[in-house]
């Protein structure tokens, strides 16, 4: 453990765990991403377990990869599938259409019909079209719709605003669901991802209370479920509380609103579950400094925004980043290889990485296990897609 970091590497990584993966990534060629499933499964086991309750949807597009998806098939969850692609990687591992949900309310109504037609029976929606859509193309099915969340500023990737809808709407469609012969099933929200704000569940569930409740005593709906979404946490560099602080908290809050007796909970994570089961494994490629008198040096990875670390845009996520060298450090801006301005990753919070750092050292980015290799680009400047391993 060298001094440079302004972390402590036993935070994220049980020394077994970390000794597995740097083992493992030895002698290979750099850059690739490093997962270790059984984090995957001690994450999972620890969402059960707070979440006793409740149904898991493991949203795939935080990392899609066969053995992560086959892990949590035999562990019994469920699947939030976003397009057809995900759908058919899914059902061809032979999960059953009624573990999936086509959660994305942004979708093609030929696609409705694929998802329709393999056996899928649940559906997000938050506007008219798409719900009229859903109507012709899988009638009957299940239906919840998607609310508008605040929280914004203290999720760390907000998935605000371009999903959702206000609560009078999302009442119109749930009535009118139910005038199109689907059935009005319940409500979805998502708080933003990598939130650190209990709180913004406690806003989210408070508007779903109100929605429950007009359209029961107003309309004679009863809804049955309400789906929580993601936004729990991983370990990166800003800390947040642990999952079971978020687990008590937001049970406490659905025993407030509901009672005792509260809906059908259905919760997606993506990150929480995987993120800290991953470990980005990078070499410098150059050093440099601007001018002669600079007090930043430039340390440039083989790994950037475009081969798995779009999250760094605007330094939103802050990976912690472990190197071997340890001694005097200094402040360093970190930047990709491609010939692009956009690939720096971090310019304005300055990491500190130690003056003997070298071209050619090794850069551990850790908690990457999401969202890193299904945002990779597939050829910019001619690099290949990162590679990922699973152990
Ligand atoms: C991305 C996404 C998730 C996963 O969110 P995390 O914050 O990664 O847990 C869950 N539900 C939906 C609908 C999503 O789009």
């Amino acid at each position: 453990m060298s001094d440079q970091t302004a972390f402590n590497l036993a935070d994220y990584y049980d020394t077994d765990t970390f000794n597995r993966i740097t083992t493992f990534a030895a002698g290979k060629e750099t850059p690739f991403l490093v997962v270790d499933t059984a984090t995957i499964d001690r994450h999972y086991e620890k969402m059960v377990e707070a979440f006793p309750y409740a149904s898991i949807y493991y949203a795939v597009k935080a990392n899609p990869a066969p053995q992560i998806l086959t892990m949590l098939r035999d562990k019994g969850a469920n699947f939030d599938i976003a397009s057809i692609y995900e759908l058919e990687k899914v059902l061809a591992l032979d999960v059953s259409p009624n573990r999936l949900s086509y959660g994305n309310t942004i979708k093609k109504a030929r696609d409705i019909r694929a998802f329709f037609d393999k056996g899928v029976r649940l559906f997000a929606t938050d506007s008219e079209a798409d719900l009229r859509n859903i109507a012709r193309a899988a009638p009957g099915s299940r239906i919840y719709v998607r609310i508008l969340t605040e929280g914004t500023q203290t999720a760390d990737w907000p998935l605000s605003r371009k999903f959702g809808c206000q609560t009078d709407m999302a009442m119109d469609l749930l009535i009118l669901a139910r005038d199109l012969g689907l059935e009005p099933y319940g409500v979805s929200f998502h708080v933003g991802s990598q939130q650190r704000d209990i709180g913004a569940w406690d806003a989210a569930l408070g508007k779903v209370k109100v929605i429950f409740e007009r359209l029961r005593d107003e309309d004679g709906i009863e809804l049955k479920m309400i789906n929580m979404g993601g936004g729990f946490p991983a370990n990166y560099l800003t800390r947040t509380n642990d999952l079971a602080t978020y687990a008590a908290e937001i049970s406490r809050f659905i025993r407030e609103d509901f009672g005792e007796d509260f809906p059908e909970i259905i919760l997606e994570p993506g990150r929480s579950l995987i993120a800290n089961a991953g470990v980005l494994v990078s070499e410098v490629v150059l050093i440099s400094r601007k001018s002669r008198t600079a007090l930043h040096r430039w340390i440039y990875t083989d790994v950037g925004k475009f081969s798995g670390l779009v999250e760094t845009m605007d330094e939103s996520i802050k990976f912690p980043i472990y190197t071997d060298k340890s001694g005097e450090v200094e402040d360093v801006v970190i930047a990709g290889p491609s010939c692009d301005s956009a690939d720096i990753m971090y310019e304005n919070y300055k990491y500190g990485l130690p003056l003997n750092l070298a071209i050619g050292d090794r850069l551990y980015w850790l908690s990457t296990g999401a969202y890193t290799t299904s945002y990779s680009s597939i050829e910019f400047n001619g690099f290949p897609p990162l590679k990922d391993y699973y152990i």
